[in-house]
């Protein structure tokens, strides 16, 4: 039987349930395909992080972004009955005395001030001797249970269509038994197989996590970071991740990410630990590390909403919004996410 919806959205990351989120929100039907991969969002660590850790300085809307996140996990909430928000801050671990400073200094800046937090403190059971810093506005998402919860609403709602969506099947705006005003491709770096957008200049960067059994677990929950970001996970073990590999771009796990999360654990982690499980995704990136949202050239109700990079909440989050308001009211995008910025530039995926 045919079945006429408002959108069709293809994927299931990020980028996807936001998206779904706003129609659900204004109550436009839609179905949404799931190739039932393991998405990079599905393996990220939740991070939802306005300083860039290595520099202490913060990034364009960070502020706006986290502000608009939490707002809109209070909205999932009425739809799935569970806010994924666990409001436990960053403790950056200081390398020397010399960082401590520059964190100081950076903390009098009106930019910086909402986000580092003046008292420093040192942390049980891991090596800290210079301390730590703590991001103020910093949280984790609850990743597990906010993909498995969405699954369940869509499913049961009648959203989910678990298949591998075929572009050789689209005609216009039908899709088998699916007809629909607009479609939204939101699928990672799987984009470079649609015929539409798969010159999109997005870049994989390969990322692997750990998850780890610690024979000592510190006291509290906060996230601690040194060269990557460990935290507890709701199932006694704990996820230490994640690496950044651009040229790495075999369908398996990397020994080379592997060992680099073993010694980078172990340069702050004094006791012995286990390693359980290993994963790895590609965040889709993007050389000016600005998302790309915008409708095709030839194809005006066809969308593209990719380009989240290494910040797929926040990023995906907002500008799930921002693309909505375009289809749905003519907003405008803002020209350094729209994908218009590409035109008459050449790109070739290295
Ligand atoms: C190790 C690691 C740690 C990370 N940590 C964080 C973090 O802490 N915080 C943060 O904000 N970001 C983090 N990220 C980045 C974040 O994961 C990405 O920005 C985000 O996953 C991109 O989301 P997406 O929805 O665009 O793509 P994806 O998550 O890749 O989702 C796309 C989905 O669409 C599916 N798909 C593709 N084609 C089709 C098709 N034809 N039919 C059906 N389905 C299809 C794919 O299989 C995939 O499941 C991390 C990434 C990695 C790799």
């Amino acid at each position: 039987m045919q079945k006429e919806v408002d959108y069709i959205i293809v994927g299931d990351g990020y980028a996807a349930l936001f998206f779904a989120h706003q129609l659900m929100k204004h109550q436009k039907t839609f179905v949404l395909f799931s190739d039932s991969e393991k998405s990079a969002s599905q393996i990220s660590a939740g991070i939802i992080n306005p300083v860039v850790l290595k520099k202490f300085t913060t990034f364009w809307l960070a502020a706006e972004q986290i502000e608009f996140l939490s707002k809109t996990l209070n909205e999932i909430e009425n739809f799935t009955g569970k806010n994924y928000q666990i409001s436990e801050n960053i403790h950056r671990i200081f390398h020397d005395e010399k960082e401590k400073e520059l964190w100081l200094s950076k903390s009098e800046t009106e930019e910086l001030a909402p986000f580092l937090a003046k008292d420093f403190e040192n942390l049980d059971t891991v090596l800290n001797p210079f301390g730590t810093g703590a991001v103020k506005n910093s949280a984790r998402l609850n990743v597990e249970d906010f993909f498995t919860d969405f699954n369940s609403y869509f499913k049961k709602n009648g959203h989910l269509k678990a298949e591998k969506f075929n572009y050789s099947e689209l005609h216009d705006l039908t899709y088998k038994e699916i007809t629909c005003k607009n479609i939204v491709f939101c699928e990672g770096m799987g984009v470079t197989q649609n015929p539409f957008f798969n010159d999109i200049p997005v870049i994989p960067n390969k990322g692997h996590h750990l998850k780890v059994k610690l024979s000592v677990k510190p006291k509290n929950e906060y996230t601690i970071k040194k060269k990557h970001f460990l935290f507890p996970l709701n199932n006694g073990l704990h996820y230490y991740g994640g690496t950044y590999d651009p040229l790495e771009r075999e369908n398996e796990i990397d020994d080379f990410a592997t060992q680099q999360l073993i010694d980078g654990l172990s340069e702050f982690y004094p006791h012995s630990f286990e390693v359980v499980e290993i994963n790895y995704g590609f965040r889709p990136t993007v050389k000016d590390r600005r998302p790309i949202l915008g409708s095709h050239a030839d194809f005006p109700n066809y969308f593209i909403f990719n380009g989240l990079g290494a910040r797929g909440i926040l990023n995906g989050c907002y500008f799930a919004e921002e693309l909505f308001q375009h289809i749905e009211n003519g907003k405008e995008l803002m020209k350094e996410v729209d994908l218009k910025r590409f035109e008459n530039k050449k790109f070739i995926r290295l």
